[in-house]
Parts: C-alpha cells; structure tokens; sequence
C-alpha cells in the first residue's frame, strides 16, 4: 500500500528543476509521530522560535483513529505506510507487512492505545550505552511525571499529576480479562496496580494494562502537545509532505527537501532539523542525504557526506505470535479490545522481562498460520510478544527518494531464540488451562497436545511483527552509535534524530511512550 502510495507520488513529481523555496525557520520536525508531536510541541511552547512539523500522511480527524476498540481498520489504509520485509529465513521465507502509521500522530493515531512506559533496566542500559545518567530511570520518571496525567491509584514517586497525556488503567475492565490476571496469579505471577508502577522495576508480574485515552477517545501525543498551539503563529504543521533529504552546506544542516502535491520545495532551518520520520524513515532519509554506510552509499551512487555504518543496523523489534484457544461458553470481549498484560522471562538481566503478553477475544494468526492450522470460527488468543537476540536491518534499494526500503526482520536468526519462543509459549498454555479462564475455554487448544518441534513449527508460521522497530539510528558512546546522548548525528552538525530508532534496544512492552521520552529530551537539548 504504502511501497504503491509513494511510487505514484514520484510518478508525480515530474518537476527535477530548483525546489520551489518554502521560507525559513528556526527548527523544522520532521516527522508528527509521538516523538515528533512532542518535540515540536515543547519547542513551539518557546513563542520566539519559529517551528515547521512536517508530516507526510494525512491529518487525524477520522473516527477509526480517535475510537481506540477500531485500530485494527487503520491498517492497510492511507494511515499506514504498509511496507513489506524481505522473505526471512528463520519464518519459513514469509514476507511480513510492516505497518507502521502515517499521518498526524504517527503510530499513536493508529494503534492499540497502550501506555507502556519501558522497564527501570531499560532505561539503565541506554543511560550506561551513551554515558549520560540524563537517560537513567530516575531522570526519566522526572520525565514521565511531568508528561503525564495519572488517573490511577496515586504513586506519585513516579507518576505525575498534571501532564498533557492522560493515561488510567483500562475500564470498565471486561470479565475475560480479570480471569487473564486470576489465571496468571495462580501460573505465579505476582498482581500489581499498574504495568507503569512498582512492576517497571521487577522481573515478572502482571496487571491491567494502562491506557491514553480520556473518556474513551484516544489522545495522542500529537493530540495533547501540537492541537493545543495550532493557532500559535510560530507553529507551522504541514500534512502529505514527504521528506526526501536533508541539505547541507558543507557538513551543516540547513534544511530539508520535500515533495507536496507534486512539486520539489524546500524549506531553511536557521538553527537545526530533527528527523522524527519513525525507525524505517528515519535512516532511509539519513541514508538519502549522504549519511549511512559508506559502501552502501556508494554502490548507490550516493555521495558521502559521512560514513556511519550504524545507520539501518540494529533493527530491533518484538516478535509477536499466539497462543489459540477455541471460545468456550462466557462472552468474549470485543476482537480488538485488550485490557490485561503479564511480564516475565530474563532478558539479559534476572529483573528484565523477555515476554509480554496481552489477550483478545478473537484468533489473532497470520494468513499462514490460518491455511495450515485452520481458524476457529471463535476464539480467544493470548498474544506473546518476545525481544530477540536476533536483529535486522533497513537499507536503501536504490538511490530514488520514491522508493520502498529494504527491510530484513532477522526474526530467528539466531537459533536460541526459537527454543525460548517454545518456553514462553508453553507458559501462555499454562495461563490458557488455569481455572480461572475455564469458562472462556472450548475443548480444543488450536495445537492440541502438540510436541515442542510442533509447537516451533507453528511459531515459524505464526509469527509476525508487534510493530515495534526501533534501534536503527542508536544513541550511544560506541564507534558505531549513530547519535551521541544529546541525540546528534554523529560526523555532521545541527541534525539531531528524535524517534525510536536512538533506542539502542527494544523496551520491555510496548514502544510509543518511550518515544515521548525521546521527543522530550529532544526539546530540552534543542531549548538548553
Ligand atoms: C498497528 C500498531 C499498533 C501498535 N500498538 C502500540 C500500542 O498499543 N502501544 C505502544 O506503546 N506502541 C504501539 N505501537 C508502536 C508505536 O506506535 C511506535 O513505537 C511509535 O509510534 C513510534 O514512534 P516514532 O515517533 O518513533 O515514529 P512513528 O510513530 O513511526 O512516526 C513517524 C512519523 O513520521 C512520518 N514520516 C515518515 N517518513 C516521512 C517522510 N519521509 N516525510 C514526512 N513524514 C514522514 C510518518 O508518517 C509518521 O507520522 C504500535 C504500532 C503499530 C503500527
């Protein structure tokens, strides 16, 4: 979908004389994700700097995007750039579509509305990769307490009262899932008030899953920190604006190039351009600018302007796949609806948790996994989602703006990986037997009584994206960091990257929030 959106838009762009001038700035974003909305609505809170967000999808204002329970109707369609990834050997040579959003809000207009602010250990790990304590867990609960309006039990070491993203534990909590945590207590994982809580700093446990929405209406990032300063005359938000490069004179930033409605133009940043294009977009732009991997520059006919070999590396993600049981007698919740998330597994560290899972009332299986094990008409799946060892890699096609990427997942190259899929895999079953979720249980597991080499074969064909990418432009102190603890782009000046692709590894849950923690820390550097 979107690999077609973006050839018709080249088709368009017939014109390859001088980009049209679009006038000056002082800070242009690119990029309206969670990451982007919140470092262009901190900076254009400073009335005195003029601020340009430019976004290559359309704008927010449709009700599959502002009702959270419709999420799944965004995908495939004009808010999703749907690129698709290489065959991957460790899935069976399936190719994935790789959603990701497109348009004001990013991915947080467009997915499941889950609040899930990043492990304590992760936070350790990207403070101690970058050498900057700015970064550690309690620099960042500063953060989360001051973005954040909790409605929750009140913790308030580490949640904040008066933010601009609200966020309350999901309600009213629908029956299925409150037999989720029972089954998951009596599996032995300890219950906790909120993910966001005492569990970010523990090694397993469960609970209701956080939410931002406020009355039932999702409020992204882009809703809470951009909406409010529209009208602001130092804040510019342009829409179906795709950005091709940045241009630089001599090694210093001065402004982007971009393609609207068929036209070439450009817009000057006085002071800097952040890229907030999300962890595909991100390098590919790097890469379309000069900056990235020398060789694969030059194979492109791409001249370098710095030779960063970390650009597109380390494409980090969770692996998705699940655990599918027949419905049994009690009414399930609705399919995209879920409510309850349990942690556990060591990643690395005893206190991390490798797995998530959350649950709905539907079967959640690849097209694959539907032919070969057939799909039961109803049915509940409980959603493991699991960090890997392996990663993969985004990489240019060719020298055309225009075209789609090359995206390698890497899912199980490493082949421990699998084995530990099987682990968690068992444990969901475990969950899936308990008593407590007797009642929403049919007689029949979709694997039955199957054998660990089955259960790995299913996995190889169940498994599929958790739509969380990110590591391809990473923060860190390292030769092949791409950008230092302020977020700058190494070997070139006044360009910084703010978006998931600085995390150096895939947080433990879900991605979004941790890229408000980016978005923000990106406007401080920007305002310090
Ligand atoms: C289907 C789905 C469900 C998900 N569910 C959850 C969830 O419930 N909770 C959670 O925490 N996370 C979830 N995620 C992940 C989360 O949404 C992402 O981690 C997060 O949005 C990443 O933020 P970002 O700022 O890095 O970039 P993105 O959200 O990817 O935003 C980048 C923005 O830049 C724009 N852009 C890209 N290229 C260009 C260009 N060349 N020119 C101009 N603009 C461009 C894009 O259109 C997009 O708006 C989900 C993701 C998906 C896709």
């Amino acid at each position: 979908m979107g690999e077609r959106r973006q050839q018709a838009e080249a088709g368009r762009t017939a014109d390859r004389g001088e980009p049209a001038d679009e006038g000056e700035f002082d800070i242009i974003v690119c990029g309206a994700g969670p990451a982007g909305s919140t470092a262009a609505g901190m900076l254009a809170a400073d009335e005195d700097l003029r601020v340009l967000l430019l976004e290559a999808g359309p704008d927010d204002a449709d009700e599959r995007v502002s009702d959270p329970d419709r999420w799944m109707e965004n995908l495939g369609t004009e808010r999703d750039w749907g690129y698709v990834t290489e065959p991957g050997a460790g899935i069976g040579g399936r190719r994935l579509v790789y959603s990701m959003g497109r348009g004001l809000g990013g991915g947080s207009s467009i997915n499941a509305g889950t609040w899930s602010r990043g492990h304590r250990r992760n936070w350790e790990d990207t403070a101690a990769s970058c050498a900057d304590p700015r970064w550690d867990y309690r620099s960042t609960l500063g953060v989360y307490r001051e973005l954040e309006t909790w409605h929750g039990e009140p913790d308030p070491g580490r949640r904040g009262t008066a933010g601009p993203m609200h966020v309350r534990p999901a309600q009213p909590l629908h029956p299925f899932f409150s037999a989720m945590l029972e089954g998951a207590e009596s599996a032995g994982l300890d219950r906790y008030d909120s993910p966001n809580g005492e569990l970010a700093e523990r090694g397993s446990g469960c609970a209701v899953r956080d939410e931002f929405a406020v009355g039932g209406t999702r409020r992204s990032p882009y809703r809470a920190l951009v909406v409010p300063r529209r009208r602001q005359r130092n804040l510019t938000v342009l829409t179906r604006t795709l950005v091709t490069r940045v241009v630089f004179e001599c090694n210093r930033a001065v402004g982007v190039e971009a393609v609207t409605g068929g036209r070439r133009v450009r817009f000057r940043a006085a002071r800097e351009v952040v890229l907030s294009l999300g962890a595909v977009q991100t390098p590919k732009v790097l890469m379309q600018s000069g900056i990235g991997p020398a060789r694969h520059l030059e194979s492109l006919g791409i001249g370098v302007l710095a030779d960063l070999p970390g650009v597109g590396a380390n494409l980090g993600d969770h692996l998705l796949f699940g655990c599918v049981g027949e419905a049994g007698a009690r009414e399930l919740p609705p399919p995209a609806r879920t409510q309850a998330v349990c942690f556990w597994g060591a990643d690395g560290h005893a206190d991390l948790p490798r797995f998530f899972m959350y649950s709905v009332g539907t079967a959640f299986m690849t097209p694959e996994a539907e032919a070969r094990y057939g799909k039961p008409e109803s049915a509940f799946t409980l959603l493991l989602g699991m960090s890997l060892r392996s990663r993969g890699s985004v990489r240019l096609a060719d020298a055309d703006p225009a075209g789609a990427p090359v995206i390698e997942t890497g899912y199980f190259d490493e082949p421990d990986d699998l084995r530990d899929a099987v682990e968690a895999y068992r444990f969901a079953e475990t969950i899936a037997h308990t008593e407590a979720m007797r009642p929403y249980r049919g007689s029949r597991m979709l694997l039955g009584n199957a054998t660990d080499a089955e259960v790995a074969a299913y996995i190889r064909t169940a498994a599929f994206t958790y739509w969380h990418p990110c590591g391809t432009a990473r923060i860190g102190a390292d030769g092949d960091a791409v950008v230092d603890s302020e977020l700058r782009v190494r070997g070139v000046e006044n360009l910084r990257v703010a978006d998931a692709s600085v995390l150096p590894r895939v947080p433990s849950g879900n991605t979004m929030a941790p890229c408000v923690v980016v978005g923000h820390r990106a406007a401080t550097f920007l305002r310090g």
